[in-house]
């Protein structure tokens, strides 16, 4: 038997996914510094192709890719207060070269790159018929985390991409806002099988420098919820630092309005595991499998000549369509091969032996359901296509589920208490999202070691009754809920 996962998701989660990484052969853990973690082949196919479907959505809409330097100098830092005090704590500095010859500044390990965008947008931007301004970039940043780590969910090093808009007004970048907000359903939702709600941010909440951070969260296990893809109205504060300007078509010279969003790709990858693995292993969406269908022929010691003929003419067949592979070593067995492939979260398991070769069918498995069913020779590729097509929607509904069962509604501060308890994401009156209502979800952090994610971007909920704090009016339809 393949040596599967003991520890089960729904009970020891924490050590659930430590298993799953290593068992599933995603990352190794021995490299030695803290936070950055090698991604080993199975997790780094996925990961391109997340990659891949992200650029076509950003390609799609307009925009184009560029790459900058990793290093981004001290001053270009120093020059937007926010955004320096924000993220100051948690920058790798490269200070000196050869041995021990000081630099003469210091260089961050980029842990964003705005400073380096809106230098260069600075120089790139010259008219109003260069509006909007829309560039992309692949990158690693680097981030000093003091909480403790976890390989995907929080590490020191991610791997994401992140797009800077210029805009010549207000409504421009609010639109951009929009369409941020669809390019991640359709990528999230989609295509990794990920629900979310998309939040505006409260503002004691948002990003260093940004006047509105909107965010999705998606649910992990143990009724917390994780920060996936965010994106910020920047205004034009960095853009009159930078001095990211324009000829307007008035003659006049005006600041640009910047939007950011930033997939983190990696991040993503964390939670679509977390969110579809099982106690057998990993579940993936059916595109993002790096083995889609694998095929075992049992008992190859009798029949082995007939078997592995048989097996050959089904991989011909759906190798048009499908990234399928014959596994005919001898020295596992069938029963280890099951479990190594259910682990490996490929989709689809096609078994023959050789009572099915007499009966001209195969056994065919498939993840996304747990179950199996004996199908005639004759149908397999019709019977294939058919779990192909629904399969990632079945992910989707089974995580969907999950999620929506998962708030509750309440009013009072002892009835929050409870619903956390039961690891609910909770929905409640509150004062407000502006800097008033902080006092509020200081005290909701302190006592319930829970967090104001913020109000739906998606849509307005009306709200009635009192802040479930202060007792105050309520102004906003908050989610509150624990976090990674
Ligand atoms: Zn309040």
């Amino acid at each position: 038997m393949a040596e599967g996962i003991t520890a089960k998701k729904e009970k020891d989660f924490s050590e659930w996914y430590t298993q799953l990484l290593e068992k599933a052969e995603l990352v190794d853990l021995r490299y030695n510094i803290k936070g950055f973690v090698p991604y080993r082949e199975w997790a780094q196919i996925s990961i391109e192709k997340m990659f891949r479907m992200m650029s076509d959505e950003l390609d799609k809409t307009g925009h184009l890719p560029i790459c900058l330097p990793t290093l981004i100098p001290e001053k270009n830092f120093k020059l937007e207060s926010e955004h320096v005090k924000g993220f100051a704590p948690e920058v790798f500095w490269v200070t000196e070269y050869g041995n021990g010859e000081k630099l003469e500044e210091k260089y961050a390990l980029r842990p964003t790159s705005e400073t380096a965008f809106y230098q260069m947008y600075s120089y790139w931007i010259r008219s109003h018929k260069d509006l909007p301004y829309k560039r992309y970039q692949r990158a690693n940043i680097f981030r000093a985390e003091g909480k403790m780590t976890r390989p995907f969910l929080r590490a020191r090093e991610f791997h994401w991409i992140e797009a800077h808009n210029a805009f010549a007004t207000k409504e421009d970048a609010e639109a951009q806002v929009k369409e941020d907000i669809l390019m991640t359903n359709n990528t999230l939702l989609n295509k990794f099988a990920i629900p979310h709600i998309f939040f505006e941010r409260p503002q004691w909440d948002k990003f260093a420098g940004a006047e509105k951070t909107f965010a999705a969260d998606a649910l992990m296990g143990s009724g917390k919820v994780l920060q996936l893809p965010s994106t910020h109205l920047i205004g034009q504060k960095f853009s009159k630092v930078f001095n990211v300007k324009f000829i307007d078509k008035d003659g006049s010279d005006k600041y640009c309005h910047i939007t950011c969003y930033g997939p983190a790709i990696s991040r993503i990858y964390g939670a679509m595991i977390c969110m579809h693995g099982d106690d057998k292993g990993l579940k993936l969406p059916f595109d993002l499998a790096p083995l889609q269908i694998v095929i075992v022929p049992v008992q190859l010691e009798k029949e082995r000549t007939k078997l592995l003929k048989k097996a050959g003419e089904i991989k011909k067949e759906l190798e048009k369509n499908y990234i399928v592979k014959i596994d005919d070593r001898e020295d596992y067995s069938p029963g280890w091969k099951y479990n190594y492939y259910e682990l490996k979260g490929v989709p689809i398991r096609i078994e023959i032996g050789p009572r099915d070769l007499e009966k001209k069918a195969v056994v065919i498995a498939r993840r996304d359901l747990n179950l199996k069913e004996s199908v005639n020779e004759k149908d397999v590729v019709n019977y294939v296509n058919k779990i192909a097509k629904e399969y990632t929607g079945n992910l989707i509904k089974q995580a969907s589920v999950n999620f929506e069962g998962n708030i509750a509604d309440v009013k009072t501060a002892e009835d929050m208490k409870k619903a956390l308890q039961e690891q609910k994401i909770i929905r409640v009156p509150f004062c407000s999202i502006e800097m008033d209502g902080a006092k509020c979800a200081e005290s909701i952090e302190k006592y319930y070691m829970a967090q104001v994610r913020g109000i739906r971007a998606d849509k307005k909920e009306k709200t009635s009754g009192n802040c479930v704090m202060c007792g105050k009016k309520a102004k906003e339809v908050v989610y509150i809920a624990r976090s990674y």
